[in-house]
C-alpha cells in the first residue's frame, strides 16, 4: 500500500479559519511534524499534503490548507489555492476551534460542501482549552454533533483517525481495461518507449494496465510497436484487443488486423479518470476552430519538456498541420489549471494519471459549466492520425455520442 501513487489515493482535505488546528491536528495524524505549527495566524499558506496509510481504510493523502478567513495581501491567491485543494477532496474535515465561535465563514463553508456534496465532518479542536457549555450552546444552535479533539489527548485523535476511515465515500470507478477481456484471451499492449518516462520505467497508465490485464487472467504480451507484426505472427488466434501508446497509432493501426479491436492507453485512461462522452463531444468541435482560435493544452504533472515534446510541440504541429489555421495555443502544467478557461475554445487535457478521478472530473465540471469542450491526447491524436473512430470502437456509448 505504501507504494500507491498519490493519483489512486483518497484526498482528505482540512480546511477551516487560520489558527484553527488544521496543521496540529494533520501533524497529530500523520504521527509527523509536516506542516509548521505556530500561534501566528496564516502560517500555512501552501496546501500541504502527505500520503499515509489510514487504517482500517487504506491509502490516503491528507491535505493541510491555508485558512479560508485569510485576509492578508497574497490572502486570495491562498484561498484559491485551498479552493482547487478542494476540488480534489474525496472527504473533508472542517476545523473550528472549540475555544471559539462558530463564524459566519464556517457556516458559508458548510453550506458550500453541502451544495457541492463533498462529505464532510466537523471537528471542534483544542477541547482541552474550551470551556463546554459555550462549545455545545454554539453547536446547538447550529444543530452540529462535532468531535472535540484535542492533539494532547492520543485517544481522540485516534478516535478521530477511526471516524474518518470509516467515513470516506466508497465509489465504483470504472476499470481500464477489465470489463473488455476474458479469462484467456489475448491482449497486446504496445508500448514504444516514451522519452518522457523515467530511464528504465514504464509511464504509469502503462503499468496500471498491465497489472488490469494479468488480474484479469488474460494472455498479456508487451511488445514495442516495431515487434506488434511479430507477435501476431507468432500467434495461432487473433487478440482479443491490442492496446497502443497514441504517438504509435498510425503503425499500430496498420499492423493490426481490422477485425481486432484496437484502442489507446490514452482513451482507457478517459474512461477510468474521467468521462469519455464529454472527451468524444469535445473532439467534434475540433473541426469547427477558426483562425486565431486559442486551444489551452493541460498536463496535470510537470515533467520537463522533451525536444520533441508530445504536449508542448507535438500536438500544436499536428494541429497546425491539419487545420492550416493560425491557431494559438496556452499551456498549464500541474495544479495549475485555469479557473477561467473561458478565452479557450477547446481544452486537449492530457491522459491524467497524476490526477484522481475526482481532480479530472472537476475539470472536466470547470469546463462545462463555461461551456468549453474538453477533449484527451490520445483522441485527438487518433484522430489527427486518421484512427478514430475505430479507437473507441469498443466502448458503444462512446460511438453513440460520436455518430450523433
Ligand atoms: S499526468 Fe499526464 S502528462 Fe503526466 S505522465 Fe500522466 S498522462 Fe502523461
Amino acid at each position: 500500500m505504501s507504494n500507491t501513487p498519490k493519483s489512486e489515493r483518497k484526498h482528505i482535505v482540512f480546511l477551516g479559519r487560520r489558527n484553527a488546528g488544521k496543521s496540529s491536528l494533520v501533524n497529530a495524524i500523520a504521527g509527523q511534524s509536516l506542516s509548521i505549527v505556530s500561534e501566528i495566524p496564516g502560517t500555512t499558506t501552501d496546501p500541504v499534503s502527505k500520503s499515509m496509510e489510514l487504517l482500517p481504510f487504506g491509502p490516503v493523502v491528507l491535505v493541510d490548507t491555508a485558512g479560508y478567513d485569510d485576509d492578508s495581501v497574497l490572502g486570495i491567491k491562498r484561498i484559491e489555492k485551498t479552493y482547487k485543494a478542494l476540488s480534489t477532496a474525496d472527504f473533508v474535515v472542517l476545523v473550528i476551534a472549540a475555544d471559539d465561535t462558530v463564524s459566519m465563514e464556517d457556516i458559508q463553508q458548510m453550506d458550500f460542501l453541502k451544495k457541492e456534496k463533498l462529505s464532510f465532518l466537523v471537528v471542534r479542536s483544542k477541547s482541552d482549552l474550551m470551556s463546554l457549555p459555550f462549545a455545545d450552546e454554539t453547536n446547538a444552535q447550529l444543530n452540529l454533533a462535532p468531535e472535540y479533539i484535542s492533539i494532547k489527548d492520543e485517544t481522540s485523535i485516534e478516535s478521530l483517525k477511526n471516524k474518518i476511515s470509516v467515513s470516506i465515500p466508497e465509489e465504483i470507478e470504472p476499470p481500464l481495461c477489465s470489463d473488455l477481456i476474458r479469462q484467456g484471451d489475448i491482449v497486446i499492449l504496445v508500448t514504444p518507449i516514451d522519452l518522457g518516462a523515467p530511464k528504465g520505467r514504464l509511464i504509469l497508465p502503462q503499468v496500471q494496465t498491465i497489472r488490469e490485464s494479468l488480474d484479469s487472467s488474460a494472455v498479456t504480451i508487451v511488445v514495442k510497436d516495431k515487434e506488434l507484426r511479430a507477435a501476431l505472427a507468432a500467434l495461432n488466434r487473433n487478440p482479443a484487443l491490442v492496446i497502443c501508446d497514441s504517438q504509435a497509432i498510425t503503425r499500430v493501426a496498420a499492423d493490426t488486423p481490422i477485425d481486432v479491436p484496437l484502442t489507446t492507453f490514452s482513451i482507457l485512461m478517459a474512461r477510468y479518470k474521467g468521462n469519455l462522452g464529454i472527451f468524444v463531444s469535445g473532439l467534434k468541435a475540433f473541426e469547427q476552430l477558426k483562425n486565431g482560435d486559442k486551444i489551452l493544452i493541460a498536463e496535470s504533472c510537470t515533467h520537463h519538456a522533451q525536444e520533441d515534446d508530445i504536449g508542448k510541440v507535438k500536438i500544436p504541429r499536428w494541429i497546425r498541420n491539419h487545420t492550416k489555421k493560425q491557431i494559438g495555443f496556452e499551456f498549464s502544467q500541474g495544479n495549475d489549471f485555469p479557473e477561467n478557461v473561458r478565452d479557450y475554445k477547446l481544452i486537449i487535457h492530457c491522459g491524467g494519471c497524476m490526477l484522481t478521478r475526482k481532480a479530472m472530473l472537476s475539470r472536466l465540471k470547470q469546463a462545462s459549466y463555461q461551456d468549453i469542450p474538453i477533449v484527451n491526447y490520445g483522441m485527438i491524436i487518433s484522430y489527427l492520425h486518421g484512427a478514430f473512430p475505430r479507437a473507441i470502437e469498443i466502448f458503444p456509448e462512446a460511438m453513440n455520442v460520436w455518430q450523433n
